[in-house]
């Protein structure tokens, strides 16, 4: 039975910060998918064969792109249109075409600049996915029911309204969720990413998918992906990381500056 990796981006660039992956690591990571026959898939196409139930192709992968950072217009785009690879982007609504400064954002973040509404519509016209990741980026458990349903319906509708995209894919930000915010946006989106490391298997869940943070994939990673082995180091990292929340548990939502200096974004 096959299964699908969904590979998570921030920005690609040069900087020293776990937002980013250089641009050689990126292209690299594009040549080896290439030379080994993958291609790319949306996640709706993704859920569609998570339901249907019957498995999914051999040599699929996910491409994505949390926040809509200007650097996927600028780095990610014509890289993966030069293998003809497309991605998913998961947009912050409330602050396309400004920065990453929403509220919350820890003062030592690196402050950059997000996809504009024109270059969002050039990426959906060139066959990419657009996925809501609310108007604000708040930490959805930490808020109340009628906020969560506003950040995920608002945000849909903007996508709507500015590209023609349905949005039916949901990213939580910072990977936060419960059982109640779930329940919200399966109301709402056919599916969700989550940041619980793993490959998305035929027992997926269509609201809590898989991923696999960049920050651990590396290019020649893809020609180990079926393999038991890289499976019980997914594990391991996911239960690693899970751990480490629980020992920093105010890093990612509060702007404590107690955040390990180096590890994934979420
Ligand atoms: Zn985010």
């Amino acid at each position: 039975m096959y299964t699908i990796p969904v590979i998570t981006y921030h920005a690609i660039g040069e900087a020293a910060s776990p937002l980013f992956t250089p641009p050689a690591r990126f292209e690299a990571t594009l040549a080896h998918l290439a030379a080994a026959g993958y291609r790319t898939v949306s996640l709706e196409r993704v859920l569609g064969w998570l339901r249907a139930g019957a498995g999914f192709p051999a040599k699929t992968v996910v491409l994505a792109f949390d926040d809509g950072y200007q650097s996927v217009y600028g780095e990610a785009w014509p890289r993966l249109a030069a293998y003809g690879f497309t991605a998913t982007v998961f947009l912050v609504t409330g602050f396309c075409g400004r920065d990453n400064r929403w509220p919350g954002q820890p003062a030592h973040a690196p402050r950059l600049p997000l996809l504009s509404w024109a270059e969002a519509n050039k990426l959906a016209n060139a066959g990419w996915e657009l996925g809501a990741h609310t108007c604000t980026h708040p930490p959805l458990p930490l808020v109340d029911a009628a906020r969560v349903e506003q950040e995920v319906m608002k945000s849909q509708a903007a996508i709507q309204a500015r590209t023609g995209q349905a949005a039916a894919v949901f990213a939580y930000p910072y990977g936060a969720r419960n059982a109640a915010v779930e329940a919200i946006v399966a109301r709402h989106c056919a599916g969700a990413v989550s940041t619980d490391m793993g490959l998305v298997t035929a027992a997926g869940r269509p609201y809590r998918l898989a991923r696999i943070d960049a920050y651990y994939w590396r290019p020649e990673t893809i020609a180990a992906v079926g393999s038991a082995g890289f499976r019980g180091y997914l594990r391991l990292r996911d239960t690693l990381r899970k751990l480490r929340r629980c020992v920093y548990t105010d890093w990612q939502w509060s702007g404590s500056p107690s955040r390990p200096a180096s590890g994934p974004a979420a």
